[in-house]
């Protein structure tokens, strides 16, 4: 890929697939080894970029980023990782929505390594099975933990859930800030990106209202 191109797929903000592109050997090495050797090459970043590493303040930063990256930020690359949701019988036949919102976004744009704020809204409409509230967190929170699109983290999101709960009454609605946008390219501080993606009854336009109507409400 020429530099014009990678410009172009940055702020245009393209993503390839629904699965997070990844190399078979992506987990040959361990944590510490990653880390090991993300510092060595963060280390060449700092000082082709004329920074002095022998000094005090800067010496740590290429472990700091290095230990980030792997244990912090992009946790979620690595399948070991994933949540176990484990899933219950809907023994009180609770058969409407359920609405989690205000679920915490914090991920990274996988264009330019910078942070994706916002918030993810989800409802789903059980069936057989139910899952404990705080998992749709843990949904959230390990996809988000990887460098992404928000489309496709959206649809990471909602298949794992539709799959978990053997249902394809869910939506996902994710409003976020990207730093790519505020601080760089175009420097819009202000914009907000939605995307929305459902499935099964959720494409009933009333039923997605009434979704929307309780995301939109009051807060306590
Ligand atoms: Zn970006």
């Amino acid at each position: 890929m020429n530099k014009n191109q990678a410009e172009i797929i940055g702020d245009n903000h393209i993503s390839s697939s629904v699965e997070t592109p990844m190399v078979s050997e992506a987990f040959k090495h361990s944590d510490d080894e990653k880390i090991e050797i993300i510092q060595h090459h963060f280390k060449k970043i700092m000082e082709e970029l004329g920074l002095d590493l022998k000094d005090d303040s800067l010496s740590g930063t290429p472990y700091r980023v290095a230990k980030m990256y792997v244990k912090e930020l992009f946790y979620g690359l690595n399948p070991k990782n994933k949540p176990k949701l484990s899933v219950f019988e809907n023994k009180y036949g609770y058969n409407k929505m359920l609405v989690e919102k205000n679920i915490n976004i914090d991920s990274s744009c996988e264009h330019h390594f910078l942070p994706i704020t916002g918030y993810a809204h989800i409802a789903y409409i059980p069936k057989e099975k139910v899952i404990g509230l705080s998992k749709i967190n843990r949904v959230v929170d390990y996809y988000a933990h990887r460098p992404q699109v928000q489309e496709r983290l959206s649809l990471q999101i909602l298949r794992e859930l539709q799959d978990k709960l053997d249902t394809k009454d869910v939506i996902v609605m994710i409003s976020a800030k990207h730093l790519c946008v505020s601080s760089r390219g175009i420097k819009d501080k202000n914009s907000l990106t939605t995307t929305i993606e459902y499935g099964g009854c959720f494409e009933n336009e009333t039923i997605r209202k009434d979704f929307f109507t309780i995301v939109e409400g009051e807060n306590l």
